[in-house]
């Protein structure tokens, strides 16, 4: 398949998000710019790379980081503990859910407890780990 042209992978960033919220019962973030910055880099990722590697993080090497997966959107963090530390998805206020997280977690540090206003969505990863995650954590 040809690779996407910037605006051909907007729009398909923009479909998946609108639809993936809802599935998720998440809100997408509502404070001016944010939400069109982060679908902005993923889709320069998606046309780039032809993946939607999450534009949120620096990689050395964007090619050898789609091997692991872990940061492609949905990333392992969003699909196992809907947490989204991109702010696009978020629960009241804008703010990311943290619910889920290991009280260790970065993003519990920063942003406290918030709930998920929908537990019974989404998830479909709950419960599993992310060796993944676990490695990049590691090497920050
Ligand atoms: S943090 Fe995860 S869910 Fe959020 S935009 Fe990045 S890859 Fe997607």
């Amino acid at each position: 398949m040809p690779p996407l042209t910037l605006a051909q992978a907007t729009k398909k960033i923009e479909a998946y998000t609108d639809c993936y919220h809802r599935r998720t019962g998440t809100q997408l973030n509502s404070v001016p710019g944010v939400k069109e910055a982060v679908i902005g880099g993923l889709a320069h990722n998606l046309a780039e790379l032809n993946r939607p590697l999450c534009p949120c993080n620096f990689y050395p090497d964007k090619v050898a980081e789609l091997r692991h997966r872990r940061w492609l959107c949905p990333c392992d963090e969003m699909q196992i503990y809907k947490y989204c530390h991109c702010m696009l998805y978020v629960g009241e206020n804008n703010l990311p859910i943290t619910e889920h997280l290991p009280p260790q977690h970065e993003g519990r540090q920063m942003y406290g407890l918030n709930p998920d206003p929908h537990p019974e969505l989404g998830r479909p990863r709950r419960g599993q780990t992310s060796p993944g995650m676990e490695e990049w954590y590691a090497e920050k």
